[in-house]
């Protein structure tokens, strides 16, 4: 058994507070709404609902994919629940979300990728919350460019495709993903005239010098928005921890990233792609 390594003092967090985050989690309770900000755990729930920014999941919790980073549960899916894009606008609106994430699971079992859902998804947020804000983490849609055509023809304000890892890792971190293809997924919306984001994960066992050519290869595909942060083991069975990266590398990091040319980067151990969200939009 791998010996697992001890985290280090930048990874603890504060419990969160804060009237605004008070307020959010108490129509959570009450309505028994759903986001991936509380199913992930996630480090930052205080500061993104204190400031109005929430993470929602669509298309089930089921993934066809198997990634090993990933806490996602994999398996057939349930076929699409058409009230979802409802349910989700409902959510936005009842929190008061003001940026709103929306990412899903991959639906390579259906031939629309799920996009059909996404689309309505986005218009029922429109149409409940006119003044919400967007952004879609979308899938690559198995290159089935058809279906990226949808998201790019409804135009949300912000759509991000992670990348996740670096090249020679991607077999094993995303096992039935490709670089490149990921890469023309992120060219695409570009073309299409999208504001483009993507992220990494760091400490999966990629060198200093993968980590700056991944950053190279997107700054070559023009995306505007760069996240990076550490991996963490979600449990036992995914992927381990091979490094914990220091604060000082993940500032390296940002400095290279915005000489690229990025025009906007996240870089920190607790940064995870969602994190600051609304603060993308410049
Ligand atoms: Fe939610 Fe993302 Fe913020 Fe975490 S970083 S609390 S998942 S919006
Ligand atoms: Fe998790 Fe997304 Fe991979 Fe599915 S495709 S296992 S949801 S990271």
């Amino acid at each position: 058994i791998a010996e697992r390594i001890k985290k280090p003092k930048w990874l603890r967090v504060k419990l969160p507070t804060g009237e605004n985050y008070k307020k959010v989690r108490g129509l959570v309770d009450e309505h028994k709404l759903h986001t991936i900000c509380e199913s992930g755990s996630c480090p930052n729930m205080g500061e993104c609902w204190g400031e109005g920014t929430a993470t929602f999941m669509i298309l089930g919790n089921i993934c066809t994919r198997s990634c090993g980073f990933c806490a996602v549960k994999t398996g057939k899916p349930l076929a699409a629940d058409l009230l979802e894009p409802t349910k989700v606008a409902d959510s936005v609106r009842l929190m008061g979300v003001k940026h709103a994430v929306i990412t899903s699971v991959d639906r390579d079992d259906l031939e629309d990728g799920g996009s059909i859902i996404w689309v309505k998804t986005v218009e029922a947020i429109r149409e409940k919350s006119p003044g919400t804000t967007m952004e879609t983490l979308i899938p690559d849609f198995g290159g089935k460019w058809d279906n990226l055509n949808r998201i790019i023809a409804i135009a949300p304000n912000i759509v991000s495709h992670n990348l996740e890892t670096v090249r020679r890792l991607t077999k094993q971190v995303r096992i039935q993903a490709k670089y490149d293809r990921s890469l023309e997924v992120l060219m695409r919306l570009k073309k299409g005239g999208m504001k483009t984001k993507s992220g990494i994960m760091l400490g999966l066992g990629e060198t200093e010098d993968e980590i700056l050519e991944t950053i190279t290869d997107l700054a070559q595909v023009n995306c505007d928005i760069l996240t990076m942060g550490q991996y963490l083991q979600p449990t036992p069975k995914h992927l381990p921890v091979a490094e914990f990266v220091t604060p000082e590398k993940f500032e390296e990091y940002r400095q290279f990233a915005l000489e690229k040319g990025f025009r906007y980067v996240e870089s920190g151990p607790l940064v995870r792609s969602s994190y600051h969200a609304e603060k993308h939009l410049f």
